[in-house]
């Protein structure tokens, strides 16, 4: 990116994307001086040719802006000490979706951008859209809070669709975002920390959708819906998505059958039964958004809805491992609190069900009503105990200690059901008692399945 050819960039948080972006500027011709809280990160920075020292020591009246990795935190509840010393000197700060929006302005200010946010959902939308897209042959850069860094991807052009996930940190950093098509699922109280109020955090939402030339956005919450209705009087032009039937123009889920309403009509258009990928009513908002996207990008409805069945989902998120005779396993393993638990237990009926880890406050005390459909529990890690108390007489469950005794007597005891059923990993709990992140606590829970003998996968 040459926005900040021949000019002095600092640049504080060196993750992947802080690090990506570091070089995107340097290649462009700008002299970045990076820092990172971590000595590890900085040395690895400096041995891909970054320059790198402490901001505190620079010439800030000779520093053009300050790019800030979307982790750090800069609104609440102390802006990070590099952001004070670049008001300070009122310096801009600014996030790598920002650099992408300039350059694109630059370069391809008519280039396809889809930009995805929203609290829930953000990842399996981006990645079911762009997975339609591609389906349909289209040309996708997926990237963003999902995957790879904006800045790593192939740079815009007008044949060619950037499908990017925004998390709010992102967006508060990109002042000049206005993709082709903005979409925004849902808002429910989530970040506060870093952003303060739900007004504070709804206003930066919206400005997604608000300079999007084309808005997709969720109306199920009160406060998605205000933007809706306050991006609708602006004059933008709004496709709403609901799971109740819509009076206004948009897509809605009646069921598992997605309907599209324009000014003329309503119309059944794409049928979720039998996706695996996209149980419940919270992937019908998912797939309705990414069948509005879909649509505003001309796609044919035919290619829509075989972009819809192919979707092979999300790791970790609702993912089905396989099968052995009428027993399902399923690993859920990003659901790390019982609000994200609840949407797994609302899927399925007869549940085996692996949880624990280290709890979130209020445990599993939210999904009591949940605790009929409950055949045995198996209880891992720290928070055993507690749950053990909560579960109490309503459900029967067992200390497992482990994962992999877990996953052991669940498939047994699935084999003795003689019924339909579902080994579910949706631990209600963080992971980090037993392994370094849900992505390695799901891998291991896939890992074991797949060694049980007799299981199905799909692909087979
Ligand atoms: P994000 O990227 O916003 O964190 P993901 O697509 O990774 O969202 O989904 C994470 C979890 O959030 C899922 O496992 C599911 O429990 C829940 N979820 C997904 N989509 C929605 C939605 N539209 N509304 C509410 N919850 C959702």
């Amino acid at each position: 990116v040459t926005t900040f050819l021949g000019k002095t960039v600092a640049l504080f948080g060196l993750g992947g994307s802080g690090l990506a972006t570091a070089l995107a500027l340097k290649a462009g011709g700008a002299r970045v001086v990076a820092c990172d809280d971590n000595p590890a990160k900085m040395a690895e920075a400096a041995a891909q040719g970054i320059e790198t020292g402490d901001l505190r020591g620079l010439d800030w009246s000779k520093v053009s802006a300050l790019i800030l990795s979307p982790g750090v935190p800069l609104t609440h509840p102390e802006p990070h000490w590099s952001a004070k010393l670049a008001k300070e000197a009122g310096v801009e700060i600014i996030g790598d979706i920002e650099l992408f929006c300039r350059e694109r302005a630059k370069i391809a200010p008519n280039a396809p951008f889809v930009a995805i946010t929203g609290t829930n959902g953000k990842s399996t939308t981006t990645a079911l859209i762009a997975h339609i897209l591609r389906e349909a042959g289209r040309d996708v850069q997926m990237g963003g809070n999902i995957g790879t860094a904006i800045l790593s991807l192939e740079p815009p052009s007008d044949n060619r669709i950037h499908v990017i996930e925004c998390s709010s940190f992102q967006i508060d950093l990109a002042p000049s975002l206005a993709p082709s098509i903005g979409v925004h699922l849902n808002l429910s109280p989530d970040h506060l920390d870093r952003h303060g109020t739900m007004e504070l955090y709804a206003a930066i939402k919206e400005r997604l959708v608000a300079k999007a030339d084309f808005a997709v956005i969720g109306i199920d919450d009160p406060m998605s819906r205000a933007i809706a209705v306050a991006c609708e009087s602006r004059g933008v032009n709004v496709a709403r998505i609901s799971v109740e039937p819509l009076g206004a123009k948009g897509v809605f889920a009646d069921g598992e059958t997605l309907v599209e309403v324009t000014a003329s009509d309503a119309a059944p258009v794409a049928n979720l039964s039998g996706i695996g990928s996209l149980r419940g009513a919270h992937n019908a908002q998912n797939a309705a958004a990414a069948v509005a996207v879909a649509r505003a990008l001309n796609v044919t409805l035919e290619k829509i809805r075989s972009g819809l069945r192919t979707f092979p989902g999300l790791p970790h998120r609702m993912e089905e491992v396989g099968r052995i005779g009428e027993t399902l396993f399923i690993n859920d393993s990003k659901a790390t609190n019982a609000d994200s638990t609840e949407k797994a237990l609302k899927s399925f009926d007869t549940i085996l069900w692996i949880l624990g880890g280290k709890a979130k406050e209020g445990g599993i005390e939210p999904l009591r009503e949940y605790f009929p459909k409950i055949r045995k529990a198996y209880l891992i890690g720290a928070a055993t105990e507690e749950f053990a108390t909560t579960l109490g007489s309503a459900v029967p469950y067992i200390r497992c200690g482990t994962l992999d005794t877990a996953v052991e007597q669940a498939a047994f005891d699935a084999q003795a059901l003689g019924t339909p059923a579902v080994v579910l990993l949706s631990p209600a709990c963080a992971s980090y008692d037993q392994f370094p992140n849900y992505e390695v606590r799901g891998n291991r829970f896939r890992d074991l399945v797949r060694a049980l003998p007799g299981l199905e996968t799909k692909g087979a």
